[in-house]
Formats: C-alpha cells, sequence, structure tokens
C-alpha cells in the first residue's frame, strides 16, 4: 500500500461559513426539522453562474457528500433546516396559516454577492404541508430551475436556482410522477405573508417588530434611521414592487399565482408554479390552467401587485400607526409603475428621448399585436431590424401582422418618431437587442427538456439553460429556441399542481 498519495484537498463545501439569522428571531417564526430525502439520488442539473454569484468553484457540486446534502440527505456544519410559517390571501381570499409545505431553509451564506440564503424545495413534509406531501415533481422543479436562471440572465429580480436533484420515488399527482429538489437561492426569502401571519393569523405586535426589524436590518439599512422607518419600509417594498411588474409586463412574463404568500418582501419574483411567457400577444392571456376568472392574467398583474400591496400595508399597519401614513406610501405605486413600464417600453422601441406621444406609440404598437396574434418576443426582436430608410423592406416584421394596412400606418408614425431623434438604425438595433431578448423559457421549450429529462436524458435541460442564459445574444447555431411555438404546445396546460 502506498502510503505517499495526497490525501484529497477538502471539499470547497467545508469551508463555507454557515448563518442563521432568520433563525435568530425565534422559534414563532419556524420550525426546525431535517429534510426527508430523496432515495438514491442523483444530480439532474447545476447552475455555473448561480454558483458563481455564492463564490463557489464550477466544480464545487463533485464533492463527495454535495449529492447528499441536496437531495436533502445530510447537512454540512452550520446547517440548520427549518420551514417557516407564514399567512396569506390566495386568489383574492383570506386563506390563513400557510407556511414553508415542502421548502427548508438551511442556512445563510457571506458571499462575493452579499448575504444569500440556501433553501431545498422539495425535501418532505413540514407542519405546514396541510393536505400536500412535502414533495416537488421533476417537471415543476425543472421549470423553477430554468427559470429562476432565465429571469436573472433577463435582468429581472429574481431568486436563483443552484442545483437540482432527483429520484425515481413516485409522487401522486395528475398522475404518478418523480420526486426532485431545487435548491434555491436568495438573499431573504421573507413574503409579504410572513408579516400577515402575525397580524391576521397569530396576532403578536412583538413578533411583527421583530420581523420588520429584521428585514430592515438585514435588506434596508438605509431605513434604520429613518423616522417613520416601517412606512418607509412598505414605501420602498412598494417601489420594488412596481418596478418589478414593469420587468414582468415588458418581457412578456406571467406569473401566474400571484398570492401575497408569493410575493417577496424584496421585490424578487419567487415562486415558480404555473407561469408562462407570453407567445401571441394576449393581454387576457391566462398562464395558469387553475385560474378559472384570470385574475392573475397578463394584463393584471399590475393591480394585483397593487392589491397585494394594500394587503401589506394591512399587515403593517400595527407598526405604522395612522392609516393615512400607510395609504400615503402606497401613492408611490401610482408613478413609479407607469413611468418603470413607459421607460422599459420606450427601451424595447430603441427611443432615447422622451416625447409626450410615446405611450400613445406603445399602445399602437400593443393593440396592432393583440388584433393580429402576434408573438411577443419576435415582434419586439425584429422591430430591432427596422429601418427607416425611404422604401425600406421592413417585411421581417410587418409580416408578424395581418392587417399590413394598419401595421404600416403604426410604422410610419414610429419612423417619423425616430427621425426626430435623429436614430442610427444600426445602433439603434444594438441597443434593442441587448432589451428585447431573442430566447425566453416558453411552455413547450421546458416541456420538451422535461419529456427528455423523465427519459433519463438531462442534457436537454443543460443545454435549454444555456441558451437561456444568454438571452440577448444572437445564438444563430441556436435558432430553433427563438422560433414560434409548435402546433402543439397550444394544448399544454400548466396548473398549480407541482
Ligand atoms: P404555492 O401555490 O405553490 O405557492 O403553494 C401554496 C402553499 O401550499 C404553500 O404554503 C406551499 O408550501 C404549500 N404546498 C404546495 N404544494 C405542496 C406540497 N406538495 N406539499 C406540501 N405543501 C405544499
Ligand atoms: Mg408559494
Amino acid at each position: 500500500m502506498d502510503l505517499d498519495v495526497p490525501l484529497r484537498p477538502p471539499p470547497a463545501s467545508a469551508q463555507l461559513r454557515w448563518r442563521n439569522r432568520f433563525a435568530a428571531l425565534g422559534d414563532r417564526f419556524f420550525t426546525e426539522l431535517p429534510a426527508a430525502g430523496l432515495p438514491q439520488a442523483h444530480w439532474v442539473a447545476v447552475s455555473e453562474p448561480c454558483a458563481a454569484e455564492l463564490g463557489l468553484p464550477p466544480d464545487w457540486w463533485q464533492s463527495p457528500d454535495a449529492l447528499q446534502v441536496f437531495s436533502g440527505n445530510g447537512v454540512w456544519p452550520g446547517m440548520r433546516p427549518l420551514a417557516s410559517v407564514y399567512s396569506g390571501h390566495q386568489f383574492g381570499v383570506w386563506a390563513g396559516q400557510l407556511g414553508d409545505g415542502r421548502a427548508l431553509w438551511l442556512g445563510e451564506l457571506d458571499t462575493p454577492s452579499g448575504p444569500r440564503e440556501l433553501q431545498l424545495k422539495g425535501g418532505g413534509k413540514t407542519p405546514y404541508s396541510r393536505m400536500g406531501d412535502g414533495r416537488a415533481v421533476l417537471r415543476s422543479t425543472i421549470r423553477e430551475f430554468l427559470c429562476s436562471e432565465a429571469m436573472a440572465a433577463l435582468g429581472v429580480p429574481t431568486t436563483r436556482a443552484l442545483c437540482m436533484t432527483g429520484s425515481a420515488l413516485p409522487v401522486r399527482r395528475e398522475e404518478i410522477e418523480t420526486a426532485a429538489i431545487v435548491t434555491r437561492v436568495s438573499p431573504s426569502f421573507i413574503r409579504f405573508g410572513h408579516f400577515e401571519h402575525f397580524t391576521h393569523t397569530e396576532p403578536d405586535e412583538q413578533a411583527l417588530r421583530a420581523l420588520a426589524d429584521f428585514v430592515i436590518d438585514a435588506h434596508y439599512p438605509a431605513l434604520r434611521d429613518d423616522p417613520s422607518p416601517y412606512a418607509a419600509l412598505l414605501e420602498e417594498v412598494t417601489r420594488r414592487t412596481a418596478t418589478l411588474m414593469a420587468d414582468w409586463q415588458a418581457v412578456g412574463f406571467c406569473h401566474g399565482v400571484m398570492n401575497t404568500d408569493n410575493m417577496s418582501i424584496l421585490g424578487l419574483t419567487i415562486d415558480y408554479g404555473p407561469f408562462g411567457f407570453l407567445d401571441a400577444f394576449d393581454p387576457g392571456h391566462i398562464c395558469n390552467h387553475s385560474d378559472h376568472s384570470g385574475r392573475y392574467a397578463y394584463a393584471r398583474q399590475p393591480n394585483v401587485g397593487y392589491w397585494n400591496l394594500h394587503a401589506l400595508a394591512t399587515a403593517l399597519l400595527p407598526l405604522i400607526g395612522e392609516q393615512d401614513a400607510a395609504l400615503a406610501a402606497l401613492e408611490a405605486y401610482k408613478t413609479t409603475f407607469p413611468e418603470a413600464l413607459l421607460a422599459r417600453m420606450r427601451a424595447k422601441l430603441g427611443l432615447r428621448t422622451t416625447e409626450a406621444a410615446d405611450n400613445e406609440l406603445v399602445d399602437g404598437l400593443l393593440q396592432r399585436m393583440a388584433a393580429d396574434r402576434a408573438d411577443f418576443t419576435i415582434t419586439f426582436r425584429r422591430l430591432g431590424r427596422f429601418s427607416t430608410a425611404p422604401a425600406a423592406d421592413n417585411s421581417a416584421v410587418r409580416d408578424l401582422f395581418l392587417d399590413r394596412e394598419a401595421f404600416d400606418a403604426w410604422a410610419s408614425r414610429y419612423a417619423e418618431r425616430l427621425r426626430r431623434e435623429n436614430s442610427h438604425d444600426a445602433e439603434r438595433a444594438a441597443r434593442m437587442d441587448a432589451v428585447n431578448p431573442k430566447f425566453v423559457l416558453r411552455n413547450h421549450l421546458a416541456e420538451a427538456a422535461i419529456r427528455a429529462a423523465r427519459d433519463g436524458d438531462f442534457t436537454e435541460t443543460m443545454r435549454l439553460l444555456k441558451v437561456l442564459q444568454r438571452p440577448f445574444d444572437e445564438q444563430p447555431e441556436q435558432a430553433a429556441y427563438a422560433d414560434f411555438p409548435p402546433d402543439w404546445a397550444q394544448h399544454l396546460e400548466v396548473s398549480c399542481s407541482s
């Protein structure tokens, strides 16, 4: 036996220093419990950009115990798994106590990008699982993983996804599927519903204040010395939520389940379930098959964001004191959202200056797109090649519209508007390509990755991930991922079942 074989260096994980600031809030806020791990777990995918954001080396997942930790079968020293309690309004109705029914907080890391919490989703039952089994299926796990990373690459505030593990463990949904776990990463997983819990379900002003102070201290430190810190917190969350809604609308993202327990106190996109990106433009598009009334339809999202902020304001009222102060904090929405949306739409049209009639120009295009069901992503991407030259051939974008005359009328207004700001076609094209993605996670792309993964082939998931990580790049060899949805995609139904 050769005793001189060098010892393997300790895995990177051994050097990670975990903190548990949320756990320090005390046990009114959570229940500590270990995950119920996946039997005979295997890796499904890892996100290198997410690992890089955490300061982990690209091969971090190859450390021998990483698979055990991220399939819920073990913890690294310093991790303290817990499920938090929250409440919420679901589909506009008070739902009472909810909580992390299948998510487990592992702890918090100090990373080059700031503090980041890690959470397993699908790690078994918790005291808050209600009727659920605490599991997540491979299908929904792949969707959450891909969309988290796609949204980050699009520049939309979001929780991230570090990795996915899977198992043959059967899980019953509409049919039998298999279990998986996605590891989510976020500066905080606190939701509006955490505050609602301590105002409505278990009224406890001390706990409410401790939670608000914790959020301010850890995530809104500039508000620490504000004379009215809780109203200031509400106003800041209002602004962030308003700009998030503008981001969603501008990129054609539909969340699908904008319940108050799915609203991040940091204004991040959180809880990817029956989400969808617009294909053919329909402002009334409902991405969630379980949303029978269309409460969360695309065009309604900004109003729902505002409604949800009212629920947060009500939850914070015991701390804010004056109802007028709470209402004043919410006022920020009425200016922040329209301004943020118009700024994004101007950028999508390649406009650098502002004119009073820009709103009408934007609406004019959206009306044409809705009337002719033009593809949202493809229309804006092709508009980047719009030429202002006299008698230019703009057929690539024009051909997306059935009513060519109506499009031409809009296009001539657009061309005049561009000429007034001396727009240079090539420069504008580059600018527009940097804000109008070529690649978004359309349902049929996720579905193809899921079908392959069910057969044990995860290469399509990784290939799609790589494409979505560069959504604004031309990537000509990946053109198929930027195409119109195939006919079979019309029959895809995405519901709350995950
Ligand atoms: P969602 O609509 O996915 O945000 O979930 C709403 C609530 O139901 C949350 O409290 C979840 O933790 C819980 N939940 C959803 N699915 C499950 C499941 N399979 N097992 C346990 N709890 C679940
Ligand atoms: Mg949720």
